[in-house]
């Protein structure tokens, strides 16, 4: 009796053990099975057929000898995001959509695709990539253009960079030339904003000042700010001067005294609203989180962090996000580059227009935007079209040890062609100088690319 007994409890244990792991299995299946698909075909290349841009035009056929663009420019200007042969840069975009691609869900498990048949559809021009990073010209940097009403990224590329069929030996770069080499610096790098971050600074006054419009703001070149001195660009005196007048100047002395009305608290909070410390998804991309942080911060410290130097990072693929939002009255649209996905001939995915959450309130986005629009009307000649509203802001930021990052940022005001970009250049020099005339031919690129769609 006993030796029954326990025989059954013993098989009971063992039931309640099989239950058990086939439960946990289950459920792990439920969560992983996504993952463990994209990890059982890491280069997800075998599953594709064809990559093209928004145009149709072949950026990339892994079963190809020749899997690349027959053209250079564009092959370097796309091969950060569609990967290197030698797995030095995770094609990162692509493989987020693997489980589509094998044509894999849940219950039927994978349900089809032998040797690759799956299309995937950008959101970017072959042709715009090609024409920033010609504008690049071999400069350390990145370039970002979005359609801010869909999300649709136009371009996105990064410098240095290099012909897949040609990749360089990097083991000996004793002058950095290719510094950074495998890194899409539009998503994954940080930069000192400089003075493209007084534009953060400028909706959080006109949300907070109410008079902000009315004021007049005196410089003399250089203004002493808690014992320490802040100066203007080559002590450069800008005179009394408007919010309108001091943004277009980009004068350290009248922001240095605007970021004293804002305050820490409500700059820091207007820092976080617009996601400057947040990671963006963007395909497959986490971007770089930039940081501000302004807590035990003395008055000194608030005043260049309202310039845009101090500890500010931000990313540019964020900032650019930033920009649609003011364009499109306090909400943009999230970024993203694949549009379309199909396996066995059916399509798999299709990119949906998701929002951000509000950044700036509609009155003070177009209120900045018409401060904006004075800029390029005043400071950037190179981007001023006929018959485009283009609003912009430059900025030189002062990085040790290097030369000033050139930076610039900004948007066009339309419902035809609401864009919104940045360009930032390493050791540019003037953003004004360095990066309005490269915004200029890549913003006009896309003009063209769409007006042929239309
Ligand atoms: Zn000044």
């Amino acid at each position: 009796m006993r030796s029954t007994a326990s025989r059954t409890g013993m098989a009971l244990i063992l039931a309640g053990l099989l239950l058990f792991g086939l439960l946990s299995f289950l459920i792990r299946y439920a969560v992983f099975s996504d993952e463990w698909i994209s990890h059982s075909n890491r280069s997800g290349v075998a599953s594709i057929e064809q990559v093209t841009d928004r145009s149709g035009a072949v950026l990339y056929e892994p079963h190809a000898d020749k899997p690349y663009s027959e053209d250079a420019l564009i092959r370097k200007a796309t091969v950060h995001l569609l990967g290197d042969r030698e797995g030095n840069i995770d094609p990162l975009m692509l493989k987020q959509y693997i489980p589509q691609l094998v044509g894999f869900d849940k219950i039927n498990g994978t349900y089809g695709m032998k040797g690759g048949n799956g299309q995937v559809e950008l959101t970017v021009s072959a042709s715009v990539e090609a024409v920033a990073l010609q504008a690049l010209n071999g400069r350390k940097g990145t370039v970002g253009v979005y359609n801010y009403k869909t999300g649709e990224i136009l371009c996105a590329v990064t410098s240095p960079t290099f012909d897949p069929y040609k990749a360089p030996t990097v083991a000996d770069d004793a002058d950095k030339t290719w510094e950074g080499l495998y890194l899409h610096r539009f998503f994954h790098s940080t930069y000192t904003p400089g003075s493209i971050f007084k534009l953060v600074t400028t909706a959080a006054a006109l949300e907070n000042i109410p008079d902000i419009q009315d004021q007049t703001f005196n410089c003399t070149g250089s203004i002493t700010v808690n014992g320490e001195v802040i100066h203007c660009q080559s002590n450069k005196a800008h005179g009394t001067q408007t919010l309108e007048q001091a943004l277009a100047n980009s004068c350290n002395c009248a922001y240095a005294q605007i970021a004293q009305q804002v305050g820490a608290q409500r700059l820091s909070r207007k820092a976080a609203q617009i996601g400057i410390t947040d990671r963006l998804f963007v395909d497959g991309y986490w971007t770089k989180a930039g940081s501000f942080d302004l807590s035990g911060a003395d008055a000194n410290r608030v005043a260049w962090a309202g310039i845009g130097q101090d500890i500010d990072l931000v990313n540019p693929c964020q900032y650019m996000t930033w920009m649609g939002a003011i364009a499109n009255g306090g909400k943009a649209a999230e970024p993203w580059l694949v549009r379309r996905v199909y396996s066995g001939g059916k399509l798999r995915y299709e990119a949906k227009t998701t929002y951000t959450s509000s950044m700036i309130t509609k009155a003070a986005a177009a209120e900045l935007t018409d401060l904006m629009h004075n800029n390029v009307e005043e400071m950037y000649a190179p981007v001023n079209f006929s018959g485009v509203k283009v609003c912009a802001k430059s900025g030189t930021a002062e990085v040790y040890g290097k030369e000033n990052t050139a930076t610039f940022a900004g948007f066009i005001a339309s419902d035809r062609y609401p864009l919104a970009f940045v360009v930032i250049i390493e050791e540019g020099g003037s953003g004004a100088r360095t990066c309005s005339p490269v915004a200029a031919n890549v913003l006009w690129a896309c003009i063209n690319v769409m007006k042929a769609e239309s």
